[in-house]
């Protein structure tokens, strides 16, 4: 998702420009947005635990 054609409704100026407090809120919003933030924290908690389960089947079988 890219931010740099976002025009702000407040401004009228591209929001990447960070000219008024309403753009400069939304561009923080969207720099903050990462390839994780679809995810849901019950997600990333069962995903570490499948990790760690793998981890430690790994770790049997090599001991
Ligand atoms: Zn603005």
């Amino acid at each position: 998702m890219t931010y740099d054609r976002l025009v702000c409704a407040n401004c009228a100026a591209p929001v990447s420009q960070g000219r008024c407090p309403v753009c400069r809120a939304n561009r923080e919003r969207l720099q903050q947005e990462g390839p994780f933030t679809d995810l849901n924290p019950m997600a990333l908690i069962v995903l570490l635990v499948v990790l760690v389960a793998a981890l430690a089947l790994v770790a049997q079988q090599t001991a």
